[in-house]
């Protein structure tokens, strides 16, 4: 097995730099960008990219403008050292880009970037200003990076809408894959915010999936009254004492526009409060379920 030190990089000219030079080669170039304390569910982005690309570029930023004032990106973990041993191990990882806030909106920075449409409801709807500084980034990191392939996980699954609707209607030419959810043992989604729950609060956690494949079930059953699921759903969740639901939604897995039943496929997904953290979680069900 022959062992790969990622290159790590603060600025992102010499990465531009850099990475020209191999895609004069012809190397194919992937992109993962993270906001860090990586878990399997970021490995699993970076073995895909490894998978389809010669070059894989790990971006590892906490991006001030996705959060908006009372959120946690003062508290977010950053633990950097960790995580490049985590890359270190898992191998492959040719670069990492972790900027300082400075590196990435320098003094006199003045640019926005607004996708409609799928970005307004859910998370759009909890948190008005985080999509706007999500595609910001993303698209700071495409060009900066000039990457092929950019890989996503479904767990954040309105994001990779924004993403992909941002690349179809800016034209950008990157492809974009989006990969399946990493759960622990217990059906809980991996997310960098789990660290924020106490024991108690993590034992109440897993609710998030049984409320999703108790919809699944249903479905399966031949209900497709999506009131009487997100009823079913809400009842489930509710009996996690540490609970508060931020929304449930049944909706078109391309538009996310609510479904009133379900018919031709669908994603259900949940925004939950437990205690203080706010976990998101979601899965797609296939017309044919
Ligand atoms: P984050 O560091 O939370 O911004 O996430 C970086 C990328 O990793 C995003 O594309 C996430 O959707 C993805 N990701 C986070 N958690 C998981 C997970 N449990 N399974 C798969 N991908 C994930």
């Amino acid at each position: 097995m022959t062992v790969t030190i990622p290159e790590v990089i603060s600025e992102p000219r010499i990465l531009s730099e850099r990475l020209a030079a191999l895609r004069r080669q012809g190397k194919k170039v992937g992109l993962v960008p993270t906001m860090g304390a990586l878990h399997d569910g970021h490995l699993s982005l970076v073995r895909q990219s490894k998978e389809l690309c010669d070059v894989t570029v790990v971006s590892i930023f906490v991006n001030p403008t996705q959060f908006a004032p009372g959120e946690d990106y003062e508290k977010y973990p950053r633990v950097l050292d960790a995580d490049l041993a985590r890359l270190e191990s898992v191998g492959g990882v040719d670069f990492v880009l972790a900027p300082k806030p400075a590196d990435i909106y320098p003094e006199g920075f003045d640019a926005h970037v607004h996708i409609g449409g799928v970005t307004r409801r859910l998370e759009g709807e909890f948190r008005p200003t985080h999509f706007d500084g999500v595609a910001l980034v993303v698209l700071k990191l495409f060009n900066m990076s000039g990457a092929d392939l950019a890989f996503f996980g479904q767990k954040d699954y309105q994001q990779a809408a924004v993403i992909q609707k941002m690349v179809r209607d800016l034209n950008l030419q990157i492809g974009i894959r989006v990969c399946p959810i990493v759960r622990e043992a217990d059906g809980l989604a991996m997310s960098s915010r789990n660290k924020y729950l106490s024991p108690s609060e993590r034992a109440e956690a897993p609710v998030l999936k049984r409320a999703l494949d108790l919809a699944r079930r249903m479905i399966a059953e031949g209900e497709s009254d999506t009131g009487r699921i997100k009823e079913k759903m809400r009842e489930l969740i509710g009996s996690a004492p540490s609970s508060a639901i931020d929304y449930i939604s049944i909706a078109d897995p391309e538009t996310l526009d609510e479904l009133e039943r379900v018919g031709g496929g669908a994603v259900i997904l949940l925004a939950v409060k437990i205690g203080s953290t706010r976990l998101i979680d979601n899965t797609l069900v296939p017309s044919d379920i």
